[in-house]
């Protein structure tokens, strides 16, 4: 009974700040895309000016399918942008460009926290797979050791969900730093609706860290408990 209890205590705060989060990201986004940027630039152009006044010319810029699927992918050296971001000129888009292309940068410094992250996917997407699996197997045939493998397996996706907290907050500094430095937001009212949209987004990532170690934790009990 107590486990029960603690089962829901360990993964029902990450689910909440999840849907709060996902909401006032959405809230904010659209609120601040109905935002005009008095420099009339679209997504993609203040993008391209931050990477240009970084000597990235060679990182692309393309326009993406889906909601919120704005990314930069390290790979491909290529930021893509959203529809509600790569033609729009809003104070929204232009915060969400400026985060990506914070990535950019940050992977052309090597920031050491987005290589880290980079090099455990891998690992994660196999694991993340495979865990589960591993897992309930081990409880299927009421072995510990192997639910304790699937446990720590689970571990790695709560660790790139950790790993990938310092690789947003800095983006998202380093796209204020940007947007205010390069005159493309040019009042303190846009400044603050650029940096409601990327507190918003921040909260998603916290969120999703929390779910992930209160998600791993719960393996843990269980394994425990057995
Ligand atoms: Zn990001």
């Amino acid at each position: 009974m107590f486990d029960n209890a603690l089962i829901w205590i360990l993964i029902l705060p990450g689910m909440i700040l999840g849907g709060l989060a996902q909401s006032w990201v959405k809230s904010n986004v659209k609120k601040f895309s109905r935002v005009p940027l008095r420099q009339g630039l679209t997504g993609a152009e203040v993008a391209r000016h931050i990477l240009d006044a970084r000597g990235l010319q060679t990182v692309g810029i393309e326009p993406s399918k889906g909601i919120l699927s704005d990314h930069y992918d390290p790979r491909g050296k290529v930021l893509r942008l959203s529809e509600a971001v790569y033609g729009v000129r809003s104070v929204a888009a232009a915060g969400i460009a400026a985060h990506e292309a914070g990535h950019a940068i940050q992977d052309a410094e090597d920031y050491l926290p987005l290589e880290a992250r980079s090099a455990i996917v891998p690992v994660v997407k196999a694991g993340s797979t495979v865990a589960p699996l591993v897992f309930f197997g081990g409880l299927m045939i009421g072995s510990q050791p192997i639910m304790w493998a699937g446990a720590i397996l689970f571990g790695m996706s709560s660790l790139f969900a950790l790993i990938t907290l310092p690789v947003e907050f800095d983006a998202s500094r380093r796209a204020l730093k940007h947007l205010e430095g390069m005159g493309i937001l040019s009042d303190q009212g846009e400044m603050d609706g650029a940096r409601q949209v990327l507190r918003a987004a921040a909260w998603t990532y916290v969120a999703a860290a929390v779910a992930a170690v209160g998600s791993w934790a719960m393996y843990l009990v269980l394994s425990r408990r057995r």
